[in-house]
């Protein structure tokens, strides 16, 4: 049977049909004329006056209004006084599903969560307004393999989302199922291998691997052709340096390192520059989170109350506010070392990036206080405060990691040919980092949305969301 199905898969003319399959959903035609672009190449410097035709999810032409033929069917959207850009990354989050709610709600000693039902469009909604069209899910499972697809063929509006399946040693700290676990060096490979064969497009190593177990992973990853992100393992056993070897391409957190040295100190920090310059690794900024954290732990009244919190979805706004162990195990010795942690990281960015080193923004969204898409532009903030400078946090956020995924030939600047992902924005972000937030259309695969259009999705969102748990109301 399954032979036969094979044979089947082998006919050309059924070959010829899968692969015409991803067929263009999107037919908008639409040109923004006289608009600033911001590029993000490596070469280009704004361009003013410029128009972008957008034909087929596709940027057709782009150049001074003289020499842009626009299409006679093309809509024409005035861009004066606004600046277009590529969309944003967030290069560590976590996308939810059901089976992770209830995996981790009965490690927590619960029953699970089997009323509810999150819904991919409904969960990608915020970082489509937000215009944070890529992300990286940071611990994804077999249910994401499906929902990139979704996404990719057009039938889910949502960001493009790199999955990375994550691994931890003997002891996980995630439930089984969330996590894989690999006891030794045979369990490693083989737990790559099966990653590869799944579909997922990185390895996320996690902080219980030991010191081989970890080597063997990147080992073999790296023949395998995937990229490895994590966490940095072996704690407090002064191997930090050897835990850089070729094929170890990311860490997830600038927190890792502190975690890593004694006492936080620039010394540490200078030996980690060389250690991961040398191996040409890059680094997740996550720095609200370290900050959002420390505010919590400090005053858990900062999880209420803002708007932007009914845009997260209330069974995992439930984990926010019922089961945050920040908050129930805050001791003024735990609340000071959160501080001095998120201190250490803004120290270990700037010397990170004054060395060359690779910084791409991360939220580590789905952690207390982080809301989808909205914590993206709050970090780009951060890495300005941290040192960062404007450009340099922008090519970041857009080419920089279009080329760690290995996507730039199709997106992560605004060039004739890329892929239609972008940003139009009311005012300068080279100017003002916050200006990323000030959004008049995000362009998805080459469909437009208006501000308008976007706070009616979110305002959906909100009514959906505010019925979507019963049980809670009388929280
Ligand atoms: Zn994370």
């Amino acid at each position: 049977m399954l032979r036969s199905l094979l044979d089947t898969l082998k006919c050309s003319a059924l070959a010829a049909l899968l692969a015409g399959a991803s067929a263009q959903v999107h037919a908008d035609t639409f040109a923004i004329e006289n608009v600033t672009v911001l590029p993000m190449t490596a070469a280009a410097s704004p361009l003013k006056q410029t128009t972008v035709v957008v034909r087929d999810g596709r940027i057709a032409a782009i150049g001074p209004a003289k020499s842009v033929t626009v299409p006679a069917q093309a809509r024409r959207i005035d861009g004066t006084g606004k600046w277009l850009m590529p969309s944003l990354s967030d290069m560590h989050v976590h996308f939810p599903n059901e089976r992770m709610l209830d995996l981790v709600a009965r490690a927590m000693g619960g029953n699970g969560m089997p009323g509810v039902t999150l819904d991919t469009a409904d969960l990608s909604a915020p970082y489509v307004a937000m215009g944070v069209l890529q992300i990286v899910n940071a611990s994804a499972m077999s249910e994401d393999v499906g929902r990139r697809r979704e996404i990719e063929s057009g039938r889910v509006l949502g960001p493009h989302m790199a999955l990375a399946a994550m691994v931890d040693g003997a002891k996980p700290i995630w439930p089984p199922g969330m996590t894989r676990v690999a006891a030794n060096a045979a369990d490693g490979r083989q737990v790559v291998r099966d990653i590869k064969a799944e579909g997922y497009d990185l390895v996320k190593v996690y902080s219980k691997l030991d010191f081989d177990t970890f080597s063997a992973i990147v080992a073999e990853a790296r023949q395998q052709g995937l990229k490895v992100m994590g966490h940095l393992p072996a704690r407090g056993e002064g191997l930090t340096e050897k835990l850089f070897q070729p094929g170890f391409d990311l860490v997830a957190h600038a927190e890792e390192f502190g975690w890593q040295s004694k006492d936080m100190s620039d010394a540490d920090i200078q030996r980690y520059v060389t250690a991961v310059k040398r191996n040409g690794t890059s680094l997740v900024s996550t720095l609200t989170t370290n900050e959002i954290i420390a505010r919590q732990a400090r005053d858990p009244s900062v999880l209420q109350g803002r708007p932007e919190y009914k845009y997260v979805h209330p069974a995992l706004y439930m984990f926010w506010t019922h089961n945050n162990r920040y908050v129930t195990s805050a001791t003024p010795e735990r609340i000071a070392r959160l501080e001095a942690v998120v201190d250490f990281n803004r120290r270990l960015i700037r010397a990170f990036v004054q060395a060359g080193i690779t910084v791409l923004p991360g939220t580590d969204t789905i952690i207390p206080g982080q809301v989808a898409g909205v914590a993206l532009h709050e970090e780009l903030k951060a890495l300005v405060d941290a040192g960062m400078s404007k450009e340099q946090v922008l090519v970041a956020a857009t080419r920089q990691s279009a080329e760690f995924l290995g996507v730039l030939a199709d997106r992560g600047t605004l060039e004739q040919g890329k892929r239609a992902d972008l940003l139009l924005l009311d005012a300068d972000p080279l100017a003002d980092i916050v200006n990323t937030r000030k959004i008049a259309a995000v362009i998805a695969n080459g469909r437009y949305l208006p501000a308008s259009e976007l706070k009616t999705m979110l305002d959906q969102l909100v009514q959906r969301y505010s019925t979507a748990l019963p049980a809670a109301k009388s929280e």
